[in-house]
């Protein structure tokens, strides 16, 4: 049996969101989060988001692939959190500041179909809903220069924040990089200022190249022995996706491009068929593993402010898919570090030990 891992592991790329990887039986801090019994069912007559219920959602903005047959559907969020029309100047007193709440909050209907799971949804139909998102942030980019961040994310399932049990996701257009997002950007620029090299790429490279055998300066015994692609879960030609060392959430998975690419907005339709591909297969491992995962997934990529733009060597985007299996308590908000009761490098294996043919 693997021995217990008990360390504060650093991301390397945002070193605040940090975590303590404890993974003994009295180091469990944490709730277990209740698995909800998953909503199934094809068609629900009273759900705004079904086919025939469309006049219960606000004016459609895009249908894929047209009104009357639509697959992946883009509405106006009836209660959004960010609105287009500007209510009060940005102002500040003494050290407190404002921003106008100023944006665009959106809703995409991910599927005609209720309760569909993301791995059973073909990877045809996913490619388009990820080039719904890349059309729908751009025509966002493009609207109006005080959008300075587009996010685009999915809570599925109550863990997660979902109050619909439709399949859906958001865009919110935001007047504010998000902190998390632009230290990804400022960090990165800094690695690339001193290294010449994009840390995603290097963190990739180092996930398929790299092993290592860390002893005991005592005792000379094996302390961990790290392998090649430990943290590899799924690999197609184009996108990877990898279990972080320091994963925040136990079952947390990152997808993203294997060659340079800083704006996912720059995805080929092509690559989109494959990014596909990665991400059903990990949702199926997913699924395999923890049974009816509840998650959140969310884009990170490059912000187009004219600073950030110019990190287009040092940025990478990526997908980073975040289960919630466990209920964050007061040691991790008290402490900032995320914990985690499940080795990384265990959990690694179990997925990528899932049989999927
Ligand atoms: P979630 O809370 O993650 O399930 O997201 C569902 C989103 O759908 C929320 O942001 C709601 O404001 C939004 N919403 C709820 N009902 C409707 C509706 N009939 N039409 C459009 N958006 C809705
Ligand atoms: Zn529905
Ligand atoms: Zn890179």
């Amino acid at each position: 049996m693997a021995k217990d891992v008990r360390e504060i592991r650093i991301n390397p790329i945002v070193p605040t969101e940090s975590v303590l990887v404890a993974t003994a039986r009295s180091m469990r801090p944490k709730q277990k989060e209740e698995l909800a019994p998953r909503d199934t069912r094809k068609h629900v007559d009273t759900c705004p988001f079904c086919t025939g219920n469309e006049h219960m959602t606000p004016p459609l903005i895009a249908s894929y692939p047209d009104e009357a047959h639509w697959e992946v559907r883009i509405v106006e969020n009836l209660y959004p959190v960010l609105g287009d029309e500007t209510q009060a100047q940005n102002y500040s007193f003494g050290l407190q500041q404002a921003i106008d709440g100023y944006g665009r909050h959106e809703v995409i209907v991910d599927h005609n179909v209720h309760g569909i799971a993301l791995f059973e949804m073909s990877e045809q139909h996913i490619a388009t809903l990820f080039a719904a998102y890349q059309s729908r942030m751009k025509q966002l980019y493009e609207s109006d220069k005080r959008l300075r961040y587009v996010l685009v994310f999915k809570n599925y399932g109550p863990a997660a924040g979902a109050s619909m049990g439709h399949t859906h996701s958001q865009i919110i257009a935001m007047p504010v990089v998000p902190f998390n997002i632009q230290s990804e950007v400022d960090n990165s620029r800094d690695f690339f200022q001193k290294s010449g090299q994009c840390i995603f790429c290097t963190l990739i490279n180092e996930a398929m190249t790299f092993e290592a055998t860390i002893y005991d300066k005592e005792s000379g015994e094996i302390k961990r022995k790290i392998d090649v692609g430990q943290y590899i879960i799924e690999k197609s030609d184009k996108f990877i996706a990898i279990k972080p060392f320091a994963s925040r959430y136990e079952w947390e998975v990152h997808i993203l491009p294997l060659s340079h690419q800083a704006d996912f907005l720059e995805m080929s339709s092509e690559d989109a068929l494959d990014f596909a591909s990665v991400l059903r297969r990990t949702m199926c491992r997913l699924d395999a593993v923890i049974g009816g995962a509840q998650y959140n997934y969310f884009l990170h990529s490059l912000p187009h402010t004219s600073a950030d733009a110019a990190c287009k060597d040092s940025y990478h985007w990526h997908l980073e898919i975040c289960p919630r299996t466990s209920i964050p308590a007061g040691f991790e908000l008290g402490s900032g570090l995320f914990v985690n009761t499940i080795s990384p490098e265990v959990a690694a294996a179990q997925l990528r030990d899932v049989d999927l043919t």
